[in-house]
């Protein structure tokens, strides 16, 4: 693909001189570490030591049109979200077909329908979301969506400080008139606060923030800059971090349906896991969520919004008429579908079998998406022939998403990793967009709708995927260009 995708220019000539280039690199690198830019390493994995997150050396361009546009649509998706999630019956038929053959979506939807049967008893819904862009080099260079995280969305922590890596780069190269075009990010404390008021709204000074966290957590410091944010921004507040299966072992709750665990009340469930089937290894974890759920506790994300951001969901809102139903505001509506690309659901029906002949004749254009989050998960290129000829007669295939491919500009740059060369090569590169939004309501009203700050992260062109803790990706800021 690369070969037909345009380039965006480097914020500064490249290449860099060798000797410089190897200075900056062992300085940079010091400074990711030294500020939180780190990750635990999976090759030697130590609960004492850190190393850097990998990281783009110089900013990437990014047009900033599309910027402010991603910015400006936050609260408009939000608020999208937020609706969608309180729609039972617009869940309920988009899902249909996928929870029945969708194991892992099915658990959620049991769920679901278990605490709306008896009464939801938390008071607002905590959306903590992230939604993700690439820019289409095919509509004009215009932002389109990847996704809408609703559960776990990442990187808010590190993506606070990497403004601040790149002003120290660009300083250390004497560049610094380039300082300005990085935009300021205050994602870690936007989404702190937005814990912060749930935590308020609870209204029990006692209660601790649980953070739900992987048996083995390799991105700690991206959840670590939170906890200590929300003691920086309210002393008061504990935050306590466990697994599923320990909330199973020993979570309960009270007569007053309050989460307990250990002997503490839980305000708030912040989930950094609970996305993915093998986060749930028995009935344990799935009996923990269930009661999470039930608890009065405030969830990010409850469980209707764990869903309203599943990839059927995008599917189903991209289809005409769909967006009408929750969005008054004709502007609204139209922003919104400004940032669609074509998504087409593979139902039996005479839309599905559409779907399925264009993926059959032209699989480069698109990708293959399942109901699942966390990356690695989806087929690119010729797989999406094959996949599809395995499954076009099964009911399987209602469990899957047709999505069409976003062909984003090339950029050319540094991708610095642990143990990687010093020099390290320059290579091309593509450039994935997160924007940061809360959202605090219920269904009547919306009390909090923000945009809060944004994530770059960074691949290499020929990589389909670009996760960072799934180590393909690398951390990177924009650098806005006209
Ligand atoms: P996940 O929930 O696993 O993160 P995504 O939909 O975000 O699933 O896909 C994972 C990655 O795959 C994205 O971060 C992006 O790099 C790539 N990708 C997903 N959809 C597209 C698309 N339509 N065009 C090009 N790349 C895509
Ligand atoms: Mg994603």
């Amino acid at each position: 693909m690369s070969q037909k995708n345009p380039h965006l220019p480097s914020c500064i000539p490249v290449p860099i001189s060798e000797d410089v280039l190897k200075e900056l690199v062992e300085k940079a690198k010091d400074w990711a570490i030294m500020h939180g830019a780190a990750m635990r390493s999976k090759a030697c994995f130590s609960e004492d030591s850190l190393n850097f997150a990998p990281f783009v050396l110089l900013p990437s361009t990014f047009p900033s049109k599309e910027f402010r546009r991603a910015v400006e649509v936050q609260i408009i998706l939000n608020e999208l979200v937020h609706r969608v999630a309180h729609n039972r019956e617009f869940l309920t038929t988009t899902l249909k077909e996928t929870i029945q053959v969708d194991e892992f979506t099915g658990n959620l939807f049991k769920i679901y329908e278990t605490v709306q049967d008896e009464g939801v008893t938390q008071r607002v819904a905590l959306g903590l979301l992230r939604s993700d862009y690439m820019i289409h080099s095919e509509y004009a260079n215009h932002i389109k969506q990847v996704e809408i995280n609703t559960i776990a969305s990442s990187f808010g922590g590190i993506a606070t400080s990497l403004p601040r890596f790149h002003r120290y780069v660009l300083q250390e190269l004497g560049c610094f008139e380039h300082i300005q075009n990085l935009p300021e990010n205050n994602a870690l404390a936007g989404l702190c606060q937005g814990m912060l008021e749930a935590w308020k709204i609870y209204g029990d000074p006692k209660a601790v923030i649980l953070f739900i966290v992987e048996d083995v957590t390799y991105n700690i410091c991206d959840q670590r800059l939170h906890e200590f944010k929300i003691r920086e921004l309210n002393p008061h507040v504990k935050v306590i971090r466990r697994t599923l299966t320990q909330v199973g072992d020993n979570g309960s709750l009270n007569s007053n349906n309050e989460l307990i665990i250990d002997g503490l009340v839980v305000s708030v469930i912040y989930f950094r896991a609970g996305y993915e089937p093998g986060h749930y290894p028995s009935k344990k974890e799935w009996d923990a969520r269930l009661l999470m759920e039930r608890s009065q506790a405030i969830k990010s994300p409850s469980i209707q919004y764990h869903l309203a951001g599943t990839k059927k969901v995008q599917q189903a809102l991209a289809k005409s008429g769909i967006l009408e139903l929750f969005l008054t505001e004709a502007k609204k509506i139209e922003s919104v579908r400004d940032i669609f690309t074509g998504l087409y659901g593979l139902d039996f029906d005479e839309f599905g079998d559409q779907a399925v002949q264009m993926a059959l004749n032209e699989p480069d254009r698109f990708v293959l998406k399942p109901q699942r989050e966390g990356g690695g998960n989806n087929f690119y290129g010729s797989e999406v022939r094959e996949v599809m000829l395995q499954m076009k007669d099964s009911r399987e295939r209602t469990a899957w998403i047709l999505m069409e491919r976003i062909l984003p500009p090339l950029s050319t740059g540094y991708i610095v990793r642990p143990a990687g060369s010093n020099p390290p090569p320059l290579c091309e590169m593509v450039s994935e967009l997160g924007i940061f939004g809360v959202i605090i309501g219920d269904s009547e009203k919306i009390l909090v709708n923000k945009q809060v700050g944004h994530m770059l992260r960074t691949k290499v062109s020929t990589a389909n995927e670009g996760g960072v803790a799934a180590g393909l990706g690398a951390l990177d800021s924009p650098y806005l260009i006209d």
